[in-house]
């Protein structure tokens, strides 16, 4: 089976890698993440991506494609449904990359974070197998969370605080912010 591995950041990869690499015949990364705000972040977790493709032979094919307008306009909604349609969003797209390059499978790195909502990331990715026509694999990787991190550690790949958004971003300061009246 060639797996197209929707990659997220270098630690999620770093987590399930092998994982993926133990069930398929070959795996190729996607990386499609323009959620994260801001550009330079974005940079930053990219180049986490390339570095880990490099340690471990990974070839990781790269949509580049950044439009924070075009984002916002298409997750727009209360926060379940912006985590949902941002999902959806790059789940969809790596959909269609895995189709046009022949892979029988696709799947994501996502489903290894305890942070993401794992009824969306399956959902969703059943629909967009249904779009087009690839087999979505969904497994609950959260039990390789912490071997990500270690991993990440090991190979001094970048390390991110948040989400992506950032609405995420600023969820990190919200509560100390809230309670802090000065
Ligand atoms: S919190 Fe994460 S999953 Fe939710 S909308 Fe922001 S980047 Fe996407």
């Amino acid at each position: 089976m060639r797996l197209m591995l929707h990659v997220c950041c270098g630690p999620c990869a770093a987590g399930t890698l092998d994982h993926h690499r133990a069930g398929a015949s070959d795996v190729v990364g996607f990386f499609y993440n323009p959620n994260i705000h801001p550009f330079m972040e974005h940079q930053r977790r990219l180049t986490g991506v390339r570095e880990f493709a490099t340690a471990r032979h990974l070839l990781v094919r790269e949509d580049l494609g950044y439009d924070p307008e075009h984002w916002f306009e298409t997750v727009r909604g209360d926060a379940d449904e912006r985590c949902r349609r941002c999902i959806a969003f790059r789940l969809r797209r790596t959909a269609e990359e895995a189709s046009v390059t022949g892979s029988d499978a696709f799947a994501t790195t996502l489903a290894v974070s305890p942070w993401q909502d794992h009824e969306a990331i399956e959902e969703e990715g059943a629909l967009a197998a249904h779009a087009t026509g690839v087999e979505f694999v969904y497994e609950d990787l959260r039990h390789l969370y912490a071997d990500s991190r270690r991993v990440a550690r090991e190979l001094a790949l970048y390390r991110q605080k948040y989400c992506g958004c950032l609405v995420s971003e600023w969820e990190r300061y919200r509560e100390r912010s809230e309670t802090d009246t000065g």
